[in-house]
């Protein structure tokens, strides 16, 4: 086991972008006991422990991370001086010193975390067994709303930050969060570390589709076969997206294969309500693969079994009849049942294949099999444009220098505008194409610079967002 600390500075900091960062460590079940009864009461009347709650709350509310309240005040310095292995039991409170040493320069409070090594080396996530947080009882305090009232600190604002290193955050430098290093006129929870908790207790981050509607996605967010299973547990509450005046939640999921799928969406509170459906690289729903499920599963469960094409689908979770929300559980099982991929294709007039709506992320390779266009082999991907969108592609190869193309096809698969990048900048071997299309047929594909070369290649496409 070993200690870590965490502080916090007085200056104050501006942010922009998105990000949170994680320490990498993590409770084993997601939650933690914390004795939240601080003695003492604050200039403005209203006790410490009450304002400790409510911070304890915010991260249990808003996030798949649990705090259990324990009213009692268990000295966060108990067990500190043994050997520094702390007692098992995670408190807070207000003290001269941490624990025995001189709080530094500035430093308002900090999070003392023990943990557990998953090997001997110490390398990689470890296991958080306790945390203590001490407060700085040199400095002026109080529990307020509003800008920072320097030098008098906000108890509760410090508190949500320090919660945030218990339960495995680390400081973010740039985006507006609460996890900033310097506390700040941020006195609530923010999107990114709402995000950062999700990420390291649920498994997922976040993205948007072109719809405006914020995308999980999980850890696993590539199902390759042959048998994948994936677990899904979150929430849906009055900050969700909203369908059909129902609070809702979507996940994205790419199969490499096509698969059997069983889909089961599951809650103790409401009538769990799925759907699924096949995004193409536009992030339009591609049509007649789209399918739902309210009630097929046990009690009020949703359940879908379903023989699914390969490529990228939105799971959507939502309720159904009854319930207004809450938790909820998602369990993906997916059994290979063809690895040559079906995607939809057809011989194109110029004698090489077009593959119909890949997935955003194409793991593809030029091969001696490959037709050639003008003494080089290349793979040709179409895909439909339903209404205007900024789209960026992208090539990367290791193996040999691309060509990436981008073109809208006409009647009798004559060329609109064509785009042509080969991107040797550094000397590197990577293509970019980013550009706004409008409604059509469109072309994408990749070829090398040079006749006759082989080898892998990845092709990504990304929706750019206004
Ligand atoms: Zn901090």
């Amino acid at each position: 086991m070993y200690r870590i600390c965490f502080f916090c500075l007085l200056i104050l900091s501006s942010s922009s972008a998105n990000a949170f960062e994680t320490a990498g460590n993590f409770w084993s079940n997601g939650q933690a006991d914390f004795y939240a009864a601080i003695p003492g009461i604050s200039p403005s009347g209203e006790p410490w422990q009450t304002a400790f709650e409510r911070a304890l709350a915010a991260w249990t509310q808003n996030t798949a991370f649990n705090f259990v309240t324990i009213d009692e005040f268990r000295d966060p310095c108990l067990g500190q001086d043994t050997a520094a292995l702390g007692d098992r039991m995670s408190g807070a409170g207000f003290a001269e010193t941490q624990c025995g040493s001189e709080f530094g320069e500035n430093v308002l409070a900090i999070t003392l975390s023990t943990l557990t090594c998953a090997n001997v080396d110490c390398t990689g996530p470890a296991e958080i067994t306790e945390t203590d947080i001490i407060f700085n009882d040199t400095l002026q305090w109080d529990i307020y709303d509003g800008p920072l009232q320097n030098p008098v600190q906000d108890f509760e604002r410090v508190a949500l930050h320090e919660l945030g290193h218990v339960l495995g955050l680390d400081h973010e430098f740039t985006s507006s969060a609460i996890m900033q290093p310097f506390a700040g006129d941020i006195n609530t929870l923010q999107q990114d570390d709402i995000n950062g908790a999700n990420f390291i207790y649920n498994g997922v981050s976040q993205t948007q589709s072109i719809y405006g509607i914020p995308i999980q996605l999980p850890i696993t967010q590539q199902i390759a076969g042959p048998q994948n299973s994936i677990q899904i547990r979150g929430t849906l509450d009055g900050s969700d997206s909203v369908l059909n005046d129902k609070p809702l939640d979507i996940y994205q999921l790419s199969f490499e294969n096509d698969s059997l799928i069983t889909l089961g969406m599951s809650s103790n509170v409401f009538d769990a309500s799925l759907i699924l459906a096949r995004v193409d690289s536009t992030q339009q729903l591609v049509v007649g693969q789209t399918f739902q499920d309210e009630n097929s599963g046990t009690g009020n469960d949703a359940l879908l079994e379903q023989e699914i094409q390969a490529g990228t689908y939105w799971i959507g979770a939502t309720i159904g009849d009854s319930g207004s929300g809450g938790s909820y559980a998602i369990d993906l099982s997916a059994t290979t049942t063809s690895t040559a991929a079906s995607f939809e294709s057809f011989t194109s007039v110029y004698g090489v294949e077009v593959e119909v709506n890949p997935n955003p992320q194409i793991a593809g390779e030029l091969n001696s099999q490959d037709s050639r266009f003008d003494n080089r082999f290349i793979d040709i991907y179409q895909f439909e444009v339903t209404s205007p969108v900024e789209l960026r592609v992208d090539a990367r190869s290791s193996a040999f220098d691309t060509q990436l193309f981008l073109f809208n096809v006409l009647e009798n698969q004559e060329f609109g505008d064509v785009q042509l990048q080969n991107d040797d900048n550094g000397g590197g071997t990577n293509s970019t194409i980013q550009s706004l299309l409008q409604p059509g047929t469109y072309w994408m594909g990749v070829t090398s610079f040079f006749p006759n070369t082989t080898g892998n290649y990845d092709l990504s496409v990304s929706v750019v967002l206004p």
